[in-house]
């Protein structure tokens, strides 16, 4: 640290790595709380291209991770029940209006057949997501399935079923609680960007930025385990909207993350190229994006999303390297699969549940870490909210 307390940026690869991963980490114990460097430490995070810079940010993301939540990867099978949706977020394949899409839903027997094979699998969680909707039928859908999944996933491993996260967008407080009240017990909702200018830009003007951030909060008076997170890369969006994300998610002290890389999709209304940074600057910023959400809030859960994975074969692997410690494994049928194509690209279209599962065994033990089977895997923050331990 020099006299004025700012953090030395290794110019060159330091002698001792750990070492250096140590004072950087020490320093920015003590640093990230300052209000006046706070921003200029996460602009370094998110912008530095010296490679040396990079790997000491790497290291002191790595210690943090395993410091405060340990070496275990925590994973939650993906199962993507419906791609009917309500809305019509300009950057998405699978909205309202894009006309081109065939619309599913799958059968609750479905569901909980998938859900089953994740117990089955040690997976210990899952998550359930779908496109948006908020009408009788859909919340009475989503209960019974919650239910359902409960009741046949209980096992000696796990006796309370597998831990149940949903991700079905903006909801009525009271729908939140009867969820809740089913046995869901964790809720990703994403700001997409803190910027109320930004989100309206990505948004049609019946979606509104204040409705999201107001159920994230209720999200969290009912109980769930909050997580949000933001598209990176997307087009007008400049570094002081990420760092302004990051200090979102601390003030909005939430429990778990999930971000990934904008990737246009050919039906979206969002323009890709030219407006777009370029496929490995975005993946760049969204490593750096976790490695900095991990500097800062240090004992959340944060994914490394399958758009990583689409923007890089290892892209996963690369974000668990950078301090996510949560995988999703795609466990969709792969027929509807196809369906449910947010962007282009999209990873894993054809291979088996057990294909994933086999890969990601493979890919896990890769970069030196290891799966926590039959574990809810919960975020130690929300442990340590509420005083208890995971
Ligand atoms: N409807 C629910 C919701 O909005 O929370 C869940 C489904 S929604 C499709 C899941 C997430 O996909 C969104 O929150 C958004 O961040 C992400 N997404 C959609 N289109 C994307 C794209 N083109 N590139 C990257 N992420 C995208």
């Amino acid at each position: 640290m020099s006299q004025s307390g700012r953090i030395v940026w290794h110019r060159r690869a330091p002698a001792r790595p750990g070492a250096a991963a140590l004072e950087l980490g020490g320093l920015l114990e003590s640093d990230w709380r300052r209000g006046d460097t706070v921003r200029e430490v996460l602009r370094r995070v998110l912008t530095t291209i010296e490679p040396d810079e990079v790997e000491v940010i790497r290291l002191a993301a790595e210690k943090t991770l395993l410091e405060h939540c340990g070496d275990t990867v925590r994973l939650r099978g993906l199962i993507e029940f419906s791609n009917r949706c309500v809305l019509d977020c300009h950057y998405c394949g699978i909205r309202r209006g894009n006309r081109a899409v065939k619309r599913y839903s799958l059968a609750l027997d479905d569901v909980v057949a998938c859900a089953r094979w994740c117990a089955d699998k040690g997976y210990g969680s899952l998550v359930l997501q779908s496109g948006e909707r908020s009408d009788a039928a859909f919340v009475r859908r989503v209960e019974a399935m919650i239910c359902a999944i409960k009741a046949a996933t209980r096992t000696d491993a796990q006796p309370e079923g597998l831990g149940i996260t949903l991700c079905v967008g903006e909801q009525a407080p009271e729908t939140y609680a009867r969820w809740f009240a089913a046995g869901a017990h964790r809720y990703l909702l994403r700001i997409e960007s803190s910027s109320p200018a930004l989100f309206s830009r990505l948004h049609p003007q019946n979606q509104r930025h204040e409705t999201r951030v107001a159920c994230l909060k209720t999200l969290g008076e009912i109980g769930y385990q909050v997580g949000t997170g933001v598209i990176i890369g997307l087009p007008g969006q400049t570094i002081d909207h990420l760092i302004d994300d990051l200090l979102f998610f601390r003030d909005m002290d939430v429990d778990m993350l999930g971000m990934g890389p904008y990737i246009p999709h050919a039906e979206a209304v969002l323009p890709g190229a030219p407006e777009v940074p370029p496929a490995q600057e975005r993946l760049r910023l969204g490593l750096r994006m976790i490695a900095a959400a991990r500097l800062l809030l240090r004992d959340v859960n944060i994914a490394a999303t399958t758009a990583l994975q689409a923007m890089a074969d290892d892209g996963r692997e690369q974000g668990l390297r950078f301090g996510a410690n949560v995988i999703m494994p795609q466990v969709t049928p792969p027929n509807v699969r196809k369906m449910y194509t947010l962007y282009d690209g999209k990873p894993c279209l054809d291979d088996s549940a057990e294909q994933c599962a086999v890969c990601l065994d493979n890919r896990i033990a890769s970069v030196g870490r290891r799966i926590e089977k039959n574990q809810w895997g919960d975020s130690t923050h929300f442990a340590q909210r509420l005083g208890r331990t995971v």
